[in-house]
């Protein structure tokens, strides 16, 4: 199997198909991205890397931020965090309000919205926000290999202005006393996490630790116990796409996390980490193309959480 050569298809024959999609325009400074885009990288646990397309291209990662600060927060709270967040997928959108008040300010997941800020609010515990932000982009230099990385305060800015519903949900949590922080504190960390710049080689790379039982492969570090890189890849599979988590599942039979500015990052354990970025998202605040992407991935490769 050439990893490199099935990269390149895919580029060359998505590229008909470029720009389909919305890109996301409810944060000003993401709709004014170029949705011609597309980029895939895959990066194997025996420690090489492949690319095609736009993978060199920086994006904004937006909710992939999840799935690292749900990292740093088992870190440092352990299952005590399933106190305040639940492990269930939602089957509502990604920013929904609804089961909050039936489900006293315990959101459904750490990946919708709610449960990431509940997330970022432990994360914050005993810092100043300035210094949680650099707690995290310190812990995404390591697990990167990659001193580079930096946020986009252009894009943060532009979130902290119109991020009425995220304001709603984190107010609305911290009446149920589950937001243990100013709620421009927690927001402020949240929004800074969501506008890191990666490309999909940096993601890919990052990602691996889930690939290859906790550890990075690349430096030989350990992130997260293999219990724990098993369970945040189970999470990744049942609620990383919101309520198109069941669709991704069966499409592309991995875990994946999207983000609204176009990018997944999925995991095929023991094998590759795998980033894809298109900037058209469709219905669900997925991105289009790079579901398709990935369901055309997992079909050459036969990488599947399903199969033997
Ligand atoms: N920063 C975005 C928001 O809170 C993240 C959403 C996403 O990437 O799905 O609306």
């Amino acid at each position: 199997m050439n990893l490199q050569t099935i990269a390149d298809d895919i580029v060359r024959e998505l590229q008909p198909r470029l720009g389909e999609g919305k890109v996301a325009d409810y944060i000003p400074e993401l709709a004014k991205v170029d949705p011609n885009q597309f980029g895939i990288a895959i990066a194997t646990v025996d420690g090489k890397t492949y690319h095609a397309g736009d993978a060199e291209t920086h994006f904004s990662i937006q909710s992939i931020s999840k799935v690292f600060m749900l990292t740093l927060a088992l870190g440092k709270v352990g299952e005590a965090i399933w106190k305040r967040v639940g492990r269930e997928p939602s089957g509502s959108s990604f920013n929904s309000i609804v089961q909050l008040e039936h489900e006293h300010g315990i959101p459904r997941n750490p990946f919708i919205n709610a449960g990431a800020i509940v997330v970022t609010d432990i994360v914050l515990a005993g810092h100043a926000p300035r210094e949680a932000i650099g707690e995290f982009l310190r812990f995404m230099h390591f697990i990167a290999n990659d001193e580079t990385l930096s946020i986009d305060e252009k894009v943060a800015q532009s979130e902290q202005r119109t991020g009425f519903r995220n304001f709603a949900l984190a107010n609305f949590m911290r009446g149920f006393r589950n937001i243990h922080h100013p709620v421009d504190h927690v927001l402020g960390v949240y929004f800074h996490q969501c506008a890191l710049m990666m490309n999909c080689v940096q993601l890919a790379h990052a990602g691996l630790y889930l690939a290859n039982h906790g550890t990075n492969p690349l430096t030989g570090f350990s992130v997260v116990s293999p219990r724990r890189a098993r369970r945040i890849n189970a999470m990744m599979l049942t609620c990383g796409h919101y309520d198109g988590s069941g669709d991704f599942a069966f499409r592309v039979g991995l875990p994946g996390k999207s983000g609204v500015g176009g990018g997944i990052l999925a995991v095929a354990p023991g094998k590759a980490s795998m980033a894809v970025w298109s900037p058209g998202l469709d219905a669900t605040g997925n991105p289009a193309l790079g579901s398709v992407a990935l369901e055309m991935l997992a079909a050459r490769t036969g990488w599947s959480v399903f199969a033997g």
